[in-house]
Order: C-alpha cells, then sequence, then structure tokens
C-alpha cells in the first residue's frame, strides 16, 4: 500500500531544475518572500550582528568572484568535483552566504561537524577531495592538523569571524587569509558569467555533500542536488504556508514569516535545509547561536522575541529539567517548537505542552538521504508520539522483514519513501547505492507504522531502528566506525557497538568487547584504556559514555554479521533487572 500526504495539503508546485541553490535562494524571481529585501535573514543571536538581504547578496557575489580568481574556478568550466570547498565552523552567520558563494560557481560545499576529531575531518577532506577549507579559531589547530593529512596548503585555509563572546578575546590571525579579506578582494574584480544550466542539470549537480553512515558501515559523503535542496525547500513551505497564514493574519506578527533559532549545527542537513534554506527562502529572521547553553539559548529567546523553536529532543530535556531557569524568562513570543533528528517521546512533548499551553509542538522525520523533513506534524494534527504527514511530493511504503508489502495499518515494516528530495547517492559507493536507493525508493532503515489519527489522517510513527545507526543528541554515531576503531587497540580481540537508551542525549554508545590474551590488569583497568582510546581520537559524541562491558564472544549469525538485536535486549534485560 502506497500512502500519500493528506487531500488538504495543496500539491508541490514545478521545482526547478536549471536553477542553483544560491538562484533559488537569492533571486526574488523564484518566488521568494518579495517583502524580504528589507529584512535581515541572519543575525548573531550572541552580539546581534546582522546581514540585510542585499548584504547577504553582495557578500556571495564578491566572495564567488574572490574564490574564482584564487582557485581558477569557473562558473560554467568544470566539474563540481573539481571545486569542492569544506567548511569546518561553529555557527556563524557567513556560513549559508559561503555556501551560496560556492554554488555560484557550481562547486560542491562539503560542511564537517564542529566536533570532529582530526581524523575524522581528514576523512571527510580526503575522501570529498576538498581543494579548500573555510574554518574559525577555535578549531584552526584541528583544522591545520587535518588539512595537513589531507593536502591542503596552508594557503587554501581561510579564517571566518566568530564573535568576541567565542573566541574570549583578540587572537592572532597571522599567516591566514580570512574570509572578508576575500570579500574585500571579490569587490574589484570583474562580475562572473551567469551560470548556464541545461534542463536537468539542477537535479544532476552535486550542491552538498554531507556525510552519513545510511543503513551500515563507515560515514560516506551523500550527494545532495541543487534540485533536492530546492525541492525539500519548496516541500516544506508548501506543506506549512496554508496553516501558517491561518496562524498569522496579516499584519498580526512581525513583519518576518518567523524569527526562528539558529542553534543547530549548520553543518548537518536538519539545520542546513529546514532552518536556513527553508527560513531564508520565506523571509524568515534567523538568530544565529554558535553553540548550546541553555542561558545564553534562553536569553536569546528573550532578547530576539524568537516565535520558532527548531530544535532536538535533548534540548527538550534540558529545559524541562531547567524550569527555574525558564520561569525567569520572557518565552511568550514562542509559538511552536520543531523537533526531529532523533525521537520525541509523547510523555515528554506533553510535559512541555503542560508548561507552554500555547506552544504548537511538532515532531519531524527525516534523514541526510532525503535532504531532510519527509513527514511532520501539523499544528492542527498534533499528535504526541508520531512523526506527523508526509510532505507534498512524498510517497511511502512499509516493507516486512520477509520483503513484503505491508497493506494494513498499525503494522510495522521498513519505511521506504520515494519523492524529489531524495538525494542522488553516495560519493564513489556504489554498492551502498545501489542497496539504499532502488528505483527511486530510499530505504530509510527505519521501522515504522502507518496510524490513523484523531482526524482520521494518516500518521507516521517510527517505531524503531532496524539500520546500525547510533543517535547522540540527534548526531549521527556509526558502530562500524567505532568497531574498527576498537580493533585497532591490542587488548581489544573482538568487539560490537550499539546504542542504548538514554534519558538526556537519546542514545549512547556501549562497547560489548572480547578481551586479547594481551590484555592486561583488571577489567576496570582495561575498560578505562580502551574508553581513553575513543576519546583521544574520536568526536565528543561517540564517547563511550554507555561504558564497556567484557563478553566472551561477539552474537554473530553464519555469514559474519553481528547481532546487534541480541546485545540490546541483553541491555535492556540487565536495565530491567537493575
Ligand atoms: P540524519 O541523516 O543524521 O538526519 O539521521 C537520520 C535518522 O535519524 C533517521 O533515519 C532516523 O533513524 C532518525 N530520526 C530522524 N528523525 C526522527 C524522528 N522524528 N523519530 C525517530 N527517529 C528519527
Amino acid at each position: 500500500m502506497v500512502f500519500y500526504p493528506p487531500r488538504s495539503i495543496p500539491p508541490l508546485p514545478l521545482v526547478p531544475d536549471t536553477i542553483p541553490v544560491c538562484d533559488f535562494m537569492l533571486d526574488e524571481a523564484h518566488g521568494r518572500c518579495p517583502l524580504s529585501s528589507s529584512l535581515h535573514p541572519f543575525t548573531c543571536g550572541l552580539t546581534g550582528k546582522t546581514y540585510s538581504w542585499l548584504e547577504v547578496k553582495d557578500r556571495v557575489d564578491h566572495l564567488s568572484r574572490a574564490l574564482a580568481r584564487e582557485f581558477g574556478w569557473h562558473p560554467n568550466q568544470g566539474s563540481e568535483w573539481d571545486k569542492v570547498a569544506a567548511s569546518f565552523l561553529l555557527n556563524t552567520i557567513d556560513t549559508l552566504p559561503l555556501f551560496w558563494a560556492i554554488h555560484r560557481l557550481a562547486g560542491v560545499a562539503t560542511p564537517a561537524n564542529a566536533a570532529y576529531s582530526a581524523a575524522e575531518l581528514t576523512h571527510q577532506l580526503t575522501d570529498s577531495k576538498a581543494k579548500v577549507l573555510f574554518t574559525c579559531i577555535p578549531l584552526l589547530r584541528t583544522a591545520l592538523e587535518a588539512a595537513n593529512k589531507a593536502g591542503i596548503p596552508q594557503s587554501s585555509i581561510y579564517l571566518v569571524d566568530l564573535p568576541a563572546e567565542v573566541l574570549g578575546g583578540p587572537q592572532p590571525l597571522a599567516g591566514f587569509k580570512t574570509l572578508d579579506q576575500l570579500i574585500q578582494q571579490g569587490k574589484s574584480l570583474p562580475p562572473l558569467e551567469k551560470l548556464n544550466w541545461s534542463p536537468g542539470q539542477g537535479a544532476r549537480t552535486t550542491a552538498f555533500l554531507c556525510y552519513s553512515s545510511g543503513t551500515s558501515g563507515l560515514p560516506k559523503g551523500v550527494m545532495i542536488s541543487h534540485r533536492n535542496v530546492i525541492a525539500n525547500s519548496m516541500q516544506i513551505c508548501t506543506f506549512e504556508n496554508g496553516f501558517r497564514e491561518k496562524l498569522k493574519p496579516k499584519g498580526q506578527s512581525t513583519q518576518y514569516f518567523d524569527v526562528t533559532l539558529g542553534l543547530l549545527p549548520q553543518s548537518h542537513i536538519y539545520a542546513l535545509v529546514y532552518i536556513s534554506h527553508v527560513g531564508t527562502y520565506r523571509g524568515d529572521q534567523i538568530i544565529v547561536l554558535p553553540k548550546f547553553e541553555i542561558k545564553s539559548y534562553l536569553n536569546s529567546i528573550q532578547r530576539f522575541r524568537i516565535s520558532s523553536l527548531v530544535i532536538v529532543p535533548p534540548i527538550i530535556i534540558t529545559m524541562l529539567r531547567n524550569k527555574d531557569l525558564l520561569a525567569k524568562h520572557d518565552l511568550s513570543s514562542v509559538e511552536a517548537v520543531f523537533t526531529g533528528a532523533a525521537p520525541l517521546g509523547a510523555e515528554t512533548a506533553q510535559e512541555l505542552q503542560g508548561l507552554f499551553p500555547s506552544w504548537a509542538i511538532r515532531q519531524g522525520y527525516g534523514l541526510t538521504e532525503t535532504s531532510t523533513v519527509v513527514s511532520a506534524s501539523l499544528p492542527s494534527d498534533i499528535w504526541f508520539g508520531s512523526s506527523g504527514s508526509l510532505l507534498p511530493g512524498f510517497e511511502a511504503r512499509l516493507i516486512s522483514p520477509e520483503g513484503k508489502e505491508i497493506l494494513e495499518y498499525d503494522t510495522p515494516g521498513e519505511l521506504v519513501v520515494r519523492g524529489p528530495s531524495v538525494v542522488l547517492g553516495y560519493l564513489n559507493n556504489e554498492k551502498s547505492t545501489k542497496e539504499t536507493f532502488q528505483g527511486g525508493w530510499m530505504h530509510t532503515g527505519d521501522e515504522a507504522v502507518v496510524r490513523l489519527g484523531p482526524r482520521k489522517t494518516e500518521h507516521i510513527w517510527i517505531v524503531d531502528r532496524i539500520k546500525e545507526l547510533i543517535k547522540v543528541k540527534g548526531m549521527q554515531v556509526a558502530p562500524a566506525e567505532l568497531e574498527a576503531h576498537l580493533l585497532e587497540h591490542s587488548m581489544v580481540a573482538d568487539c560490537a557497538v550499539v546504542g542504548i537508551l538514554d534519558e538526556a542525549a537519546g542514545e549512547i554508545p556501549k562497547a560489548f568487547v572480547v578481551k586479547s590474551p594481551s590484555a592486561a590488569g583488571d577489567d576496570t583497568t582495561i575498560a578505562e584504556a580502551i574508553k581513553k582510546h575513543v576519546e583521544d581520537h574520536k568526536a565528543r559524541h561517540k564517547w563511550l559514555k554507555g561504558g564497556v562491558e567484557f563478553i566472551d564472544v561477539v552474537p554473530k549469525s553464519p555469514s559474519g554479521k553481528i547481532l546487534r538485536r541480541l546485545l540490546r535486549d541483553k541491555e535492556k534485560e540487565a536495565r530491567r533487572k537493575a
């Protein structure tokens, strides 16, 4: 049975495939909110520094001219894979203009997670063959180590400005060019030739290369085309505009469509598309914050009168644990909370609703491989625990473990989706691409059921994860990556890593380890050494916060596949007894 969006949702308009993302975002001819020329899409939540639409347009234009000069990149010549630029940044108001300048040259932007270690960043730089790296002072040491290993010369590393609050005072910039210097340089350079794309080129050309482990294995480059990003932005706007017009009668609210919190990492697809592209396209003011800290978060909501909180479940948990702080802040501007990237339990949503009865608490479901949102709840049809209805342009099916199509409601199966924002595939990985994307259908690796909601619409409930992925605070942890790393340790003969439930983070990684004969010392000492091995080389969210447990043998299928479910069940049973 194929599931569709509710009938009340308007159909998706034609998605352009001859323009790059930057034209869709910056050129009013493509439907962007016409009022917004006078608006300021990006504002720093710490300093209040802000860019108007015209400033954004100019910065994109000048930066692209300078990049063309520095690297010999031409908008209409060369493959996009010869024009790959990486970012390794805390959130800034410069990040999206930077991406759009790369797109103006038909290049690929590959954003790396700011939490990455040097080894993790090296993997992304090498795999993507990035030629240039944009970073910031707090991340410079890691960036330099990785760039050096990936063969990116220091002359191709640029620094992006950050607020003094983050830098903790003036910092020496000796030896590095800055983004602002590039923009300055671009001002006196001749204008670039316009991009001249044939029909379908926007659907074939990669705009972003984001990293995801998919259903198994190591992080892979996900090729997200220009049309994918444009499609998901249009899908979300088509889905949301109807009800928002009803929510906000003309003239009653701010001149902005929404004042949106831009706190989630801009390197992750959720913030990249749902906050940055959708927000700027429809005329939001995005309040950019470099990192989550409860006090500056609440201060920004109060100071900027934020109306839309786009967050992940662990932020809601932190809010609920700090009710005294919530009470000390004026949060009356907030109208809606949108959460995604990991499940939001019905009880947690209920508790938040109890504190803020007027807020629309919505949940969305999506993946890097679908350029983010697949389904979301409508404010008029919220059912806590569900991930809402399909966005226009999506179709969904559920497939049983035996490969049969599920024909009934309330019956779990793997969620398989098709739509215009399903990505091109994994870079240089035909095997995983073939396994995951079949005839336009994307196999999500998530187990879902479809249920008829109180308003008789079909709701998607994500009930379990079939794939290996662990999600810590909404960020990906690939068990295969940690297992390969643990096996490098002399005291580990075999191992398996699984995610275990954690109230604050959603999930945390736990390692089941078979000790090698050379493992010396008591179990606590060995476990600490193994944990340290991860802490020394991997981003913080990958650390073994769930602990290390020693076992005699890792359960495996006859073909050698780790039977993770057995280990997860073992863990659940131990917790039940505890
Ligand atoms: P990413 O590619 O990092 O966005 O991760 C996508 C994965 O996050 C999905 O395949 C799900 O496993 C998980 N996920 C995202 N949104 C939800 C949600 N609302 N409920 C449950 N899991 C989710």
